[in-house]
């Protein structure tokens, strides 16, 4: 199923960010990537990412009744949420726990995509 896949890859963006944060100096066993592995670790997220959202796209472009001008408007606006029009919307907040199995998490998820907790503090767009 897509939203499968969609979670696979955002709990795969989640388990990075909080391996960077956690990660031992090199030479240490942690848990650190080189460079290299994490710039293709980057790399296949990125076209993953890609494709879903062109799957995407295709669905609800075919859907309902909307074109690419609908979704450049929505875009722009997007990405003045955070009041700087740079073709970026960035995190806030840091991803969080999970209250019941204590794995990472993002404040917008709503459940957990390891246990299927529900996100009581859910943050809509974190
Ligand atoms: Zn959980």
């Amino acid at each position: 199923m897509m939203i499968d896949l969609v979670l696979e890859i955002f709990g795969q963006a989640v388990l990075d960010q909080v391996r960077d944060r956690t990660a031992s100096p090199p030479g240490k066993g942690g848990l650190a990537l080189s460079g290299a592995s994490k710039t293709k670790s980057l790399e296949r997220d990125h076209e993953r990412l890609k494709l879903v959202t062109m799957a995407l796209w295709e669905i609800i472009s075919e859907h309902l009744n909307v074109d690419e001008a609908d979704l450049k408007r929505r875009i722009d606006a997007l990405d003045l949420l955070d009041e700087r029009r740079d073709g970026r919307l960035k995190l806030r907040q840091p991803p969080k726990n999970c209250e019941d199995c204590d794995r990472p998490m993002l404040g917008s998820a709503m459940t957990c995509p390891y246990c299927g907790a529900e996100n009581a503090s859910r943050q809509v767009f974190s």
